[in-house]
């Protein structure tokens, strides 16, 4: 029953915009590829495993937003891609990774997560606040209006929002169905080929 319940949850989550998540998964696999081809790192299910789980932990903040919320996102800035996403946390966790595991684990998780913000910082959405604590602008580049928000936002190589200016850039343009939107436009497309270029080269140098 319980089984059941999750199955169902995972579906609904899955159905919200978890497929954003699979670049993030092509990157954090790529990273593995880079680490053999370079250092000489074998790959194992072991480290696959933590890259991919280094490249989706920000994200944990939107399965919180979720959960309280049923939707992420839209016109309203909640939970998501707030403390999770300050790159400065990670700071005494990759710390404690390179004193507990070496430097290649270093290597491994800090470039997974930083691949994960630089993702979070290109085209969709409200950028990261990279300096936060110290200054709390929302970076973001190549962004403009996406399909679903209202037009408004015209393209600019790079933006630093301050978070008063997304406050109202998200009541204003958030779109209450990007994650439906998300799968027919052109962004959706071109990362999944990167996804799927990744993935074939992937298996083309493992043997789990
Ligand atoms: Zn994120």
């Amino acid at each position: 029953m319980l089984i059941c319940e999750i199955t169902r949850w995972f579906i609904k989550l899955y159905k919200k915009g978890v497929m954003r998540m699979f670049l993030d998964i092509g990157l954090a696999l790529l990273i593995c590829m880079g680490a053999n081809s370079f250092l000489g790192v074998e790959i194992t299910l072991k480290i696959v495993i933590w890259a991919v789980i280094f490249s989706l932990l920000p994200d944990f903040d939107f399965l919180i937003e979720f959960a309280i919320h049923k939707s992420v996102g839209g016109r309203f800035m909640r939970q998501h891609r707030k403390i999770t996403h300050y790159p400065i946390i990670y700071i005494p966790i990759v710390f404690m990774i390179w004193i507990v595991w070496g430097k290649v684990w270093l290597l491994v998780a800090g470039l997974c997560l930083l691949a994960h913000f630089v993702h979070d910082s290109m085209i969709m959405g409200w950028g990261v606040q990279w300096g936060w604590p110290v200054s709390k602008r929302h970076i973001i580049f190549f962004r403009q209006s996406v399909l679903g928000e209202t037009l408004g936002i015209p393209f600019k190589f790079f933006r630093a929002w301050s978070p008063k200016k997304v406050e109202w850039l998200v009541s204003e343009y958030g779109d209450p169905s990007w994650v439906k939107n998300y799968f027919i436009s052109p962004i959706f497309f071109i990362e999944m080929i990167f996804f799927i270029l990744i993935i074939t080269k992937f298996f083309d140098c493992v043997n789990f």
